[in-house]
């Protein structure tokens, strides 16, 4: 018998009343595509985050994309990322036709080196894409001042990491830009979105003209009752725009970040308490002065003392009716970086020993203390 009859969905999002029925009047609006909803959504992320400008768009990877096209990444140009992170991480350097260069982590808090950084430095590096995986913020101050000494781009993935604090400074308003995903699995969602925060007047300009073929000025008032306006592509942009039925989901998520965050701080916390005695290691706890956002609750499992491997243990929970998710198999395993960039196992040691052994189990605001119990006891069934 399984400990629990129904499937518990892995990274379900709590979807409440507000954001239905503001879908359904932007449905009645008649103005569904991108407009005054996701001007209010920018406007409240902007202020959330501390930044200067943000700028809604279709997905993080669009984010990211279009991040470092207006920072300068040019055809050829290195960027440095995680290999502990999700594949689009990678591919979009891929888009700009520069070369994705990976750099090991931190066994513990699988967060980007700053040391490996400094030891794939080369004079083709453009940029850094650190990844604060799993919510919790990377060492940003080494990594900062790498940028700084040679002169390169800090892009952040915070897909993860919406609420996260670094050293008292909310990331956001940290690296040159800062990229955000509101996917269906993520802290708050609009079902596909993402957003990017930057200071720059004149980078928050382009990506959004990019975002939208690169067509000059405001072109969605082209048909509000302001009059017609011819317009002009100044640049051969992309399709990247975020509509108004998504935006109108965020900006009634946005305001309930902290009690989410809340709620998964306690799913957190008991956790921590219920696996204190099981072969595995649970995360490590934030480093004092940040805050961690408490995207993803990744444990280690001790395979050489369960003598299973992690698919196997994976697969048991599931016939437990719990779905769980993996995070990540390392970028540089996958088939094309392999193939396209000659890598392979034994290149990153910290991520393969992660990439290995992780097991991410539900954690989102939606649970209930009955599906948290029945994620502890699947897992106590399982690794007895
Ligand atoms: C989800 C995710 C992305 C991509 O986000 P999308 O909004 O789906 O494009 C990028 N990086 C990381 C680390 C992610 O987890």
């Amino acid at each position: 018998m399984p400990v629990r009859d129904a499937f518990l969905v892995f990274g379900s999002p709590l979807i409440e009343e507000p954001e239905i029925r503001e879908v359904v009047d932007c449905l009645r609006s008649g103005w569904i595509s991108t407009g005054p909803r996701v001007g209010r959504f920018e406007e409240l992320f902007r202020e959330y985050a501390g930044a200067r400008h943000a700028r809604a768009l279709g997905s993080c990877s669009a984010a990211l994309h279009l991040s470092m096209l207006v920072s300068g990444v040019r055809e050829g140009d290195e960027v440095i990322t995680t290999p502990m992170t999700f594949a689009s991480t990678a591919n979009v350097i891929t888009h700009t036709g520069a070369v994705p260069v990976f750099a090991d982590v931190d066994r513990e808090t699988m967060t980007i080196d700053p040391e490996e950084v400094r030891r794939r430095l080369s004079p083709k590096t453009r940029a850094i894409i650190p990844v604060h995986f799993a919510g919790r913020p990377c060492d940003m101050d080494p990594l900062m001042a790498i940028a700084r000494e040679r002169d390169l781009v800090v892009i952040e993935d915070a897909a993860h990491a919406i609420e996260a604090v670094y050293r008292g400074r909310k990331v956001g308003s940290i690296g040159d830009l800062t990229c955000f995903s509101f996917y269906v699995t993520k802290n708050i969602i609009t079902g596909e979105g993402g957003m990017v925060t930057t200071d720059r007047d004149d980078w928050a300009e382009r990506i959004e003209m990019y975002g939208l073929h690169g067509l000059s000025r405001g072109a969605w008032r082209r048909y509000s009752d302001e009059g017609f306006r011819h317009y002009e592509v100044v640049y051969p942009g992309y399709k990247y725009n975020m509509m108004d039925i998504q935006a109108a989901i965020g900006i009634h998520q946005l305001p309930r970040i902290g009690r989410y965050l809340g709620r998964r701080e306690e799913i957190w916390r008991r956790y921590d308490e219920a696996f204190r005695d099981l072969p595995l290691a649970t995360p490590p706890p934030p480093a004092p002065d940040t805050v961690h956002a408490r995207h993803l609750y990744t444990v280690l499992l001790d395979i050489d003392r369960i003598g299973r491997s992690r698919d196997e243990i994976q697969q048991a929970l599931h016939r437990e009716n719990i779905g769980t998710g993996i995070h990540f198999i390392a970028v540089h395993l996958h088939r094309y970086y392999r193939e396209r960039y000659g890598l392979r196992r034994g290149d990153f040691p910290n991520a393969e020993f992660i990439s290995d052994r992780t097991i991410s189990l539900p954690l989102s605001a939606k649970l209930t203390d009955r599906d948290v119990e029945d994620v502890i006891a699947a897992m106590r069934k399982v690794l007895a």
